[in-house]
């Protein structure tokens, strides 16, 4: 809910300075397990990103003409800054989101990741020559940046995810307008800051806070070359469309509905361990989160046994305390949305073998807890066997086959990630040159490719060509200009 901004909302950051919003109004976050106030977004507007944009260009020049190395160099004192602050940004992490103190050590690991594998740049940026390609006449190309791109960021992995952008836009010449998500926008302050410690020079990272009319001005801004998203589906297909309009550059990563197929030959003990924290690592909250597990054959009752044991005995708590496996939802009005998805799945016909409507954490009464929840039986024509729940709600099926459980996979609109788990090298290579999806992970229940790799999805799971991190983050960020020279 909206309220009138108050003198101590987060500031945007813009041109090297903590610079109050234009906006009136903004939003509260609040701590998800515990329910207490921990700051107010503003909801930023044009004035606001024009600002940021005007500080980027201008900053520009100077940044793309510095020496790559000296880029790297920064990034170099940045990923020094955040290892040496990762307890306390791990513990802000838990406060605004709700994960766990292991997840959110481990998101800002994967965030360090990121800007150490950018530290690589004077390489990764080079371009390619050829000499001769007709008597006397050579050719190369080189990589140059393009100047101002926008980030914008989902509330799952609010430091990992803008690390997987703006280190390798500004580490490959260009400056940055970053507008993070507005329900958990705190610890990437913290995040700024170190940049700042780093020595990232003024208005080569500004912080614009705010929605959807952010979002509109970013997408509509002349002088914005090119954005990358990561959100819900309908989000990034509108993103694309809107951003494509205006001749910007796009990738745009949405939503999932991640498919887990185990035969009857998998390794039980691994699978379970595995599949369990697909399935409710982050409450459910990660793109890459198992949501429908499907036994071959005679491997559905097993696992169907193993998961309902493991599940019900995680143990739901606030992230910060250590006895806790699993923490809330985001908001109220998120836990609202999942719970409409359980009744959904019982109105449809789907057994529900596991109810974690009634979850409650003694000591935090506020938070929005839902405990893990099973269904049995669940088809792709059900709600929760086709649309992405984002919470810790699991479906089973049965398939009698590999092929056949391929075929449920195939039906989904999403792309994002499969997994199987089997010990038949024949199986598994079958698998990987059917599968059709863009992350495939054999044994592996989060199919998270690291830094070094892309990350995203297909069909409707993403929009664009080039994917986040790894080589296609290099070729996002840059144009590859052809000199052909004769002298
Ligand atoms: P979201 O789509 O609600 O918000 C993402 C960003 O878009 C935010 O910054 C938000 O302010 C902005 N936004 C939201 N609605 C908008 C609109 N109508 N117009 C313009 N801007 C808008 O997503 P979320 O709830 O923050 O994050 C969860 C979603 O992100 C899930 O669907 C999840 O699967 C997806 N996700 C995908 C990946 C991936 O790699 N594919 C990774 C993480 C999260």
């Amino acid at each position: 809910m909206s309220t009138t901004q108050p003198p101590t909302a987060i500031p945007n950051f813009i041109g090297g300075s903590w610079t109050r919003s234009q906006a009136s109004e903004c939003l509260e976050v609040r701590n998800p397990a515990t329910a207490e106030l921990l700051g107010y977004t503003p909801l930023s507007g044009a004035e606001d990103v024009d600002r940021a944009v005007r500080a980027a260009r201008e900053a520009f020049p100077d940044w793309r003409s510095t020496p790559a190395i000296e880029r790297a160099r920064v990034l170099f004192r940045l990923k020094a800054l955040l290892e040496r602050e990762k307890p306390e940004l791990a513990k802000s992490l838990t406060r605004e989101h709700g994960k766990t103190l292991s997840e959110s050590l481990g998101e800002i690991q994967r965030g360090i990741e990121n800007v150490e594998h950018a530290c690589g740049i004077p390489t990764l940026m080079m371009g390619d020559t050829l000499e001769d390609i007709a008597p006397g006449i050579d050719c190369e190309t080189i990589r140059q940046p393009l100047g101002v791109f926008a980030v914008i960021t989902p509330y799952n992995f609010p430091v990992m995810i803008p690390l997987w952008f703006w280190p390798y836009a500004v580490a490959t010449g260009n400056t940055v307008v970053l507008k993070p998500s507005e329900q958990d926008p705190l610890t990437h302050q913290l995040v700024v800051e170190l940049a700042v410690e780093a020595g990232l020079p003024p208005g080569v990272l500004n912080v614009v806070h705010g929605a959807r009319e952010a979002v509109s001005a970013i997408l509509e801004h002349p002088d914005i070359k090119g954005v990358s998203f990561v959100g819900s589906s309908e989000t990034a297909r509108f993103i694309y469309a809107k951003a494509a309009e205006h001749g910007k550059r796009v990738q745009a990563l949405g939503g999932a509905k991640n498919h887990i197929i185990v035969l009857p030959d998998a390794d039980l003990d691994l699978t379970t361990n595995a599949v369990v924290s697909s399935l409710f690592g982050s409450a459910g909250q990660r793109c890459l989160a198992g949501s429908v597990v499907v036994g071959v054959g005679e491997a559905y009752r097993p696992m169907r046994e193993r998961l309902l044991d493991a599940a019900s005995s995680l143990r739901l708590g606030y992230g910060l305390e250590e006895d806790a496996d699993m923490g809330p939802v985001i908001s109220r009005r998120h836990r609202e949305r999942v719970i409409g998805y359980i009744h959904a799945g019982e109105q449809e016909g789907a057994r529900l073998l596991l109810d974690g409507r009634g979850a409650r954490v003694e000591r935090y009464p506020e938070g929005n807890w839902i405990g893990p929840t099973v269904f049995e039986d669940v088809t792709p024509e059900m709600t929760i066997g086709k649309e992405e729940i984002f919470g810790p709600v699991a479906g089973i099926a049965r398939a009698s086959s590999l092929e056949a459980a391929l075929s449920l996979v195939h039906r989904s609109r999403y792309g994002n990630a499969v997994s199987l788990f089997t010990t038949s090298g024949k199986a598994a290579r079958e698998f990987r040159y059917r599968a059709g999806i863009s992350m495939i992970g054999i044994n592996i229940g989060v199919v998270a490719p690291m830094a070094f790799f892309p990350f995203g999805g297909s069909r409707g799971s993403f929009y664009g060509d080039l994917k986040a991190q790894g080589k296609d983050a290099i070729e996002f960020y840059t144009d590859k200009r052809v000199v052909i020279s004769r002298w």
